[in-house]
């Protein structure tokens, strides 16, 4: 399905909730652009700039990158053409002020953010997922889990064979630590979300199917509603 008007889906949930696996099936469904912080600042890896050495440090330690350095890149990501009909934005926003910036942003442009999909995971779930989590040493977007998705071989990437590779802040330390840190930071954007009524709760541990058709049964009727 391609869109007419411009569509800003933000993909909320917990680390191991299934984000990046929904991402790559709702792009293709809805013809626009998946933007990752995540994946925006893993690509920052090998540039030598303080800053960008700050952030793979502040990353590696299961900490929250600045809301500043945060805000500036998805300004940047947002200015490029192909985001020009609309993003499905993951990671992002984390906290208020990033909420409050994007939605400046979005004013800015005439526009506002679409639907806000939660993919609704417990604490406990969320860990065992993370430290089961292998992804593609390609594209990170390509997940799997060893005990409830493996891949086809054992240790490639079922899209493109490449080798799969964990994390480095998938440790169940660091993992411990940027859950609870979802949980305290961004739980309370649920709530300014839902004052918009714009946020849709989904069971994320349903399986991967039944969670797609759920989520574009959702933003579908959003997306009528708006
Ligand atoms: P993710 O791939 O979404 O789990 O993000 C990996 C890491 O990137 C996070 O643990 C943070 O260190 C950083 N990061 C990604 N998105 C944000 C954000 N919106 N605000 C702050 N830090 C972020």
């Amino acid at each position: 399905m391609s869109v007419a008007v411009p569509l800003y889906i933000l993909l909320m949930g917990v680390q191991g909730a299934g984000k990046g696996t929904q991402a790559q099936k709702l792009k293709e469904y809805y013809g626009i652009p998946h933007v990752s912080t995540g994946d925006i600042f893993r690509d920052m890896k090998n540039q030598d700039t303080p800053l960008a050495r700050e952030i793979q440090q502040t990353m590696a330690a299961g900490n929250l990158v600045s809301d500043e350095s945060t805000i500036a890149a998805v300004r940047e990501r947002l200015k490029k053409g192909d985001v020009a009909d609309g993003v499905l934005l993951d990671g992002f926003p984390r906290t208020l002020p990033q909420a409050q910036a994007l939605d400046a942003m979005l004013a800015e442009m005439g526009r506002k953010v679409t639907v806000v999909p939660y993919l609704d995971l417990r604490r406990e779930e969320a860990i065992e997922r993370i430290v089961d989590r292998w992804i593609c040493s390609q594209n990170s977007a390509h997940a799997y889990n060893l005990k409830t998705n493996p891949p086809q071989v054992a240790g490639k990437c079922d899209i493109d064979d490449a080798p799969l590779i964990q994390r480095k802040d998938d440790t169940p330390e660091a993992a411990a630590k940027r859950i609870d840190a979802f949980f305290a930071q961004t739980m309370p954007l649920l709530d300014y979300y839902r004052e918009r009524q714009i946020l849709r709760y989904i069971d994320a541990r349903n399986p991967i199917d039944q969670v797609t058709a759920e989520l574009i049964e959702k933003i579908d009727a959003a997306i009528k509603a708006g």
